[in-house]
């Protein structure tokens, strides 16, 4: 995810394109770049970093101010408007990055541009085929700058521009050779009366000014200068001129749209709508799998899927020989690797050992080279799991690093790094950094039982189609969460909250009973069900909500038993399945969830929870997004 934006008028276009970044950065922040036609050329300034830098970088001034003193800001405004100064032009495009392919640094910072610097563009999203395509280009002596997916776009419209003699029909042409997702704005120095853009799968919105035009990944950056927008629908084309837009779709044919007027005020904006980045969060997660999935799944000619291929993934000998995988991590993230030690175990029938972070560096752990060492952490920054992966290296252990954040401290220092693709997640409670680490975690089980011979070609198959149903099931649930938050309007004032479930359900209830807590400050616990008579159940009284998880079908009956033992005791007993028959009588409440393989189930049974917690996070009164003494990135031990 990132933030584009492009303006075309009579105003100096330098510093309105960096303030309307300004209003993108929750979108990508770990560099920021504009390009603007000025006099008879292209001047591109782009940096790794914060928006700050660059305008930092272009005036040559230093915000001097700390982050804390209120005076930063003013200061930090001052310096955009200065960039009117140095860059001097009517026309240009802007963007703030959330690397996905390419570690954040100066040159894979967007724009990008192509060799003779006459085509410049920005992109928010993901090129799938973007290998292939360099690949060929290269071989066509195309000299590439970055390492981003980004740069083959730049090199395509420049080889279809000499073809085609006309920047339009030269993008049109591009398109249809890209897979994968785009929101693409394009420069083109032979042009300097407009601006080219276009969206498959990312967002674009056209706001509509007078004799001024302009485009954002998001209505934020708009606002200050007009609420009249063209929300561009999937495959279409804009070109902006100072006077008027020009629509198309991707057979190049013009279109007719209406306007639209943004009612939104600007933290509503922020938010997409939403009220909370909690929910909007919650809501992004078929998407977010979707981009962590999809170029990781490779097809046969037929289009079945019959294996996974991570790019970055050097260690295939690591994974046929190793005897054990070791996960640690932090919190969510650790959850994250409960559910993954029932996938090493069940899909690649591999021997797993989990410990949280803080645990296993003061361990004196048993340790062999054979074995291969996971740690997950969103921010990729975490003190103690980046400690415990510095340990493993230390004993000579491969490690592989899940995590978020492109050019991380542990992406940097794991042997081998599989990112999540889920955009920046501005919630301090995650959510789908949660589910798209779990894919990852599905998805480096079937490459392992691949490897090892212990899943055969018919069994991956049928697992990854499963997986790539996911993302649709995940909506499904999404599109029923009034039954959630209408169950929470009745219990959000519960004294205990237990979650329970058995096997990669015992996982989720682990997760679930986190979120709660850390959302709407509820007590609540997780226990594996069986261990309820072993002492929990003292506690059961009536004001106990009890959340059964219970996915998979040859333990219906053991959880139900269990849930009659608390039932029986005065609870209130949830129960989240994907087959209520099984439960009736046994609870109070049923929530359904798409039918799926148990094995994968962990993807979608927690989609619930977190919208439980988020709602009785908003009846208790409590920002969702902000809890107390909680820090999005946990930097200190
Ligand atoms: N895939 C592009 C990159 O890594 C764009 C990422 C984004 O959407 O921010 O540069």
């Amino acid at each position: 995810m990132c933030g584009i934006v492009g303006y075309i008028g009579s105003k100096n276009a330098t510093p309105v394109l960096i303030k309307a970044l300004k209003k993108l950065e929750y979108r990508g922040y770990d560099s920021a770049g504009i390009a603007v036609y000025t006099a008879d050329e292209i001047i591109v300034r782009k940096v790794k970093g914060a928006l700050k830098n660059l305008g930092e970088k272009i005036t040559g001034e230093l915000v001097k101010a700390s982050k804390t003193d209120p005076e930063y800001e003013k200061q930090e405004m001052a310096i955009y408007e200065k960039t009117a100064d140095f860059i001097k032009g009517n026309v240009g495009i802007g963007h703030t990055r959330w690397a996905t392919h390419g570690e954040p640094s100066d040159t894979n910072s967007h724009p990008h541009t192509n060799m003779d610097g006459s085509i410049s563009i920005v992109h928010n999203g993901i090129i799938e085929n973007y290998a292939e395509l360099k690949a060929k280009l290269q071989a066509e002596g195309v000299v590439f700058q970055s390492q981003t997916d980004t740069e083959v776009v730049v090199h395509l419209i420049d080889k279809a521009y000499r073809e085609e003699k006309d920047i339009f029909k030269a993008v049109l042409k591009v398109i249809h050779l890209l897979e994968g997702s785009y929101a693409l704005g394009v420069l083109c120095k032979d042009y300097p009366d407009r601006i080219i853009c276009c969206r498959k799968e990312s967002p674009l919105v056209v706001g509509i000014g007078s004799g001024e035009n302009f485009i954002a990944s998001d209505v934020p950056a708009l606002l200050e200068h007009t609420r009249d927008v063209y929300y561009l629908g999937e495959k279409e084309l804009a070109v902006l001129y100072s006077d008027h837009v020009d629509l198309f779709n991707f057979e190049g044919e013009k279109i007719i749209k209406q306007p639209s007027h943004v009612e939104w005020d600007m933290a509503a904006a922020e938010k997409g709508g939403y009220p909370h980045f909690m929910i909007k969060e919650i809501h992004e997660q078929p998407k977010g799998l979707t981009d962590t999935m999809r170029p990781r799944i490779v097809k046969d000619s037929s289009g079945k899927p019959v294996d996974v291929f991570f790019e970055e993934n050097k260690m295939d000998d690591a994974w046929r020989n190793a005897k054990r995988v070791v996960i640690t991590a932090c919190g969510t993230a650790y959850h994250a690797g409960v559910v993954a030690k029932y996938a090493f175990e069940k899909i690649a029938r591999m021997k797993v050992d989990i410990d949280v972070a803080s645990e296993f560096r003061y361990r004196d752990p048993i340790l062999d080279k054979d074995d291969i060492f996971i740690v997950v952490s969103q921010s990729g920054e975490t003190a103690d799991t980046l400690s415990a992966l510095r340990l493993a290296k230390q004993n000579g252990l491969k490690v592989v690093a899940i995590t978020n954040c492109v050019g991380s401290t542990v992406s940097r220092e794991a042997d081998d790094v599989i990112y999540t693709l889920a955009g920046p997640e501005i919630a301090v409670a995650s959510t789908k950094a949660y589910t798209t680490q779990v894919l990852c975690m599905y998805m480096l089980a079937i490459k392992a039982g691949k490897l090892r011979g212990t899943l055969t070609d018919s069994e991956a198959s049928k697992l990854l189609a499963e997986l790539e149903a996911m993302p649709g099931k995940v909506q499904q649930i999404l599109d029923g969460k009034d039954i959630i938050q209408k169950f929470a309007s009745r219990q959000f004032n519960k004294d205990k909250i237990f979650y329970i479930g058995r096997q990669f359900d015992s996982a989720t209830s682990l997760e679930s009973a986190l979120k709660l807590k850390e959302v709407s400050y509820m007590h609540s616990e997780a226990f594996a069900a069986g261990e309820l008579k072993h002492g929990p159940i003292a506690l059961i009284d009536p004001q106990t909500l009890v959340v059964a998880i219970s996915s998979e079908p040859h333990l219906y009956e053991k959880i139900g038993s269990n849930m009659v033992e608390v039932k029986a005791r005065g609870a209130t007993v949830l129960v989240i399945t994907q087959d209520e028959k099984s439960f009736e009588g046994k609870a109070d409440e049923v929530f359904k969830i798409p039918e799926c393989s148990s094995t994968l189930s962990s993807l979608l049974t927690v989609i619930p929870t977190q919208l439980f917690a988020y709602y009785c996070a908003v009846l208790r009164g409590i920002d969702p997004d902000k809890p107390r003494n909680l820090a999005k990135s946990v930097t200190v031990e």
